[in-house]
């Protein structure tokens, strides 16, 4: 019996271009001469460098170690040499330069060695947390957030569904299609590992129903490998059907609350490509080298999918497929929730989906914004329930307070509300502005905070120095006076030792004992001054 499916608010039916970019095999892309890896692939703190420039590095070898506890290592995707640590443009909406390592590549792929993990399933779920973390795995739905992470479910909950995502809303992204046509054992072999990592019950892999050829290599190989607890569902094409909370209400009926996580609901989502990396890294011991990237678009000549090692400049994958038209704009991701490159010199990250080269029918400069018309349209739309109209007002007026109220982090930048907007106004900008701005000052008096505490511990620090300085002093006073006591003492035992001497050598031969005791009744001090 098929399975019943919910319908999450808001989302559109989207015109879709994905066949311009599956009529092709997904290849590996050729070995570039120079990677390019961010020491920032991933949501968290930027991975810290444990190579030099000059230093030889195996293809898999750690080159970046994770620093702290939402980080990722790096690992180098190809042999060679390392030629620069430096500032270099990344993949960024904001077009900023960040701290890269350089690696000229020797064209051999020689791997470091690598340890199997054939029998993980006698593993400790902790111990194979561990595996995933050290080969440096994010979510490679476009997130970027370490997998490792929502592998360990924390005390007090309980996994009873983990669910893989093969829902690639984006009208043009086709890389998890393409994975899981080619690589569909891989994925489920990594899903039944993440399964063990996180003890859930169940299995469901959502397919949207516009890639039948995947739906049908995920089933043949769900039947092939024999896995109990697992099904592969069909859900409707609707953007953003994908969306990790929109996916899991299409499949369970669950809704995750607001500012609340999956695990609230006792369900953890994973992309089909974060289930193959995880595949690689715990059996084989390969970090994530590579991955599927779609580069497509009306601006390339041979549109695909390729296999691509990790730090890849965009510029040797356009060339790849043919080369592209001068004057056309660059966008990673989709055309709804993908952001304008700033060149194609910038590499390929852990989260880079698709290198979309689009031309002006696809996202041509927008129209002039008017002002808004309260249609509601925007809100018909919105599948994360919000107010897209409210938060406008609220973010333009900077009312930070208000917008957070308005739940604006439950905004998923999906893009809709400005597709719809008869006035053309670009919503997505304002709430990523707010979020912007509301980060920046919340840093702002998280530096604050810090400062104030620095500056509370420091006069701490010198009432406590001046208290025991005075301690000191007060002792060593009173050391002083000890002293000159004792020695006052020494001194009054002296001269009665003295004098009592001075009395025996005067006392008669008679005997001292005839000699009366207070005979020579001298003080010390006399006695001292006879001296
Ligand atoms: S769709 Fe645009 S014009 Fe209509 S209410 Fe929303 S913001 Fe206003
Ligand atoms: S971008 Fe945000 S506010 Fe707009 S429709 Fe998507 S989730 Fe709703």
């Amino acid at each position: 019996m098929a399975r019943k499916l919910w319908r999450f608010h808001g989302g559109l039916r989207l015109p879709g271009y994905k066949a311009i970019s599956t009529a092709r095999d997904a290849v590996p892309a050729r070995l570039p001469r120079h990677l390019v890896l961010p020491l920032t692939q991933h949501i968290g703190e930027p991975a810290e460098p444990v190579v030099a420039v000059g230093d030889q590095v195996l293809k898999g070898q750690l080159i970046a170690r994770a620093d702290g506890y939402v980080s990722a290592p790096v690992h180098a995707s190809s042999s060679g040499r390392v030629v620069a640590i430096e500032e270099r443009p990344i993949p960024h909406p904001s077009g900023l330069t960040a701290p890269c390592i350089v690696i000229e590549t020797d064209g051999r792929e020689t791997w470091a060695p690598l340890t199997l993990h054939l029998d993980y399933a006698d593993m400790d779920p902790s111990a194979l947390r561990n595996l995933i973390r050290e080969a440096g795995i994010v979510g490679l739905g476009g997130a970027g957030f370490p997998s490792y992470i929502k592998l360990n479910p924390g005390p007090g909950h309980k996994v009873d569904t983990l669910i893989l995502n093969g829902a690639e809303c984006e009208p043009y992204i086709t890389c998890d299609d393409m994975l899981m046509r080619q690589r569909a054992r891989e994925i489920l072999q990594g899903m039944t590992i993440m399964r063990h990592a996180l003890q859930a019950k169940q299995c469901l892999i959502g397919i949207e129903d516009n890639k039948p050829e995947a739906i049908a290599a995920m089933r043949a190989a769900v039947k092939a490998l024999g896995i109990e607890q697992v099904e592969v569902v069909v859900i409707p094409t609707i953007y953003p059907a994908g969306g990790e909370k929109q996916l899991i209400k299409t499949l369970t009926g669950l809704e995750v609350p607001s500012n609340g996580l999956p695990i609230d609901v006792g369900v953890v989502c994973h992309n089909v490509g974060t289930a193959a990396s995880v595949y690689w890294a715990v059996i084989w011991g390969e970090p994530l080298t590579s991955r599927f990237v779609t580069v497509t678009g009306d601006g390339v000549a041979a549109p695909r999918n390729l296999e691509v090692l990790i730090g890849t400049p965009v510029q040797d994958l356009i060339e790849e497929v043919g080369g592209a038209r001068p004057g056309l704009r660059l966008i990673m991701g989709g055309p709804m929730m993908g952001f304008t490159l700033s060149g194609a010199d910038v590499p390929v990250v852990k989260a880079t989906n698709c290198i979309l080269v689009a031309g002006p029918q696809v996202v041509g400069d927008p129209p002039p914004p008017m002002p808004c018309i309260r249609c509601g349209a925007c809100t018909d739309v919105c599948p994360a329930q919000l107010l897209p109209q409210q938060l406008y007002w609220y973010a333009r007026a900077k009312d930070f307070d208000k917008v957070q109220d308005h739940n604006l982090y439950d905004c998923i930048e999906c893009g809709l509300c400005a597709y719809v907007c008869p006035s053309n106004i670009p919503l997505v900008q304002y709430f990523r502005y707010a979020k912007t701005e509301i980060w920046a000052r919340e840093r702002d008096q998280q530096k604050a905070d810090l400062a104030r505490r620095r500056h509370e511990f420091r006069l701490e620090r010198l009432e406590r120095e001046k208290a025991e300085r005075e301690a000191r002093h007060r002792q060593k006073k009173a050391g002083v006076s000890d002293a000159a006591g004792d020695d006052k003492q020494a001194a009054i035992k002296a001269a009665v030792e003295r004098a009592r001497r001075k009395r025996e050598a005067a006392a008669p031969l008679g005997g001292a004992d005839s000699a009366p005791a207070t005979s020579d009744p001298a003080t010390p001090a006399q006695d001292d001054q006879k001296e």
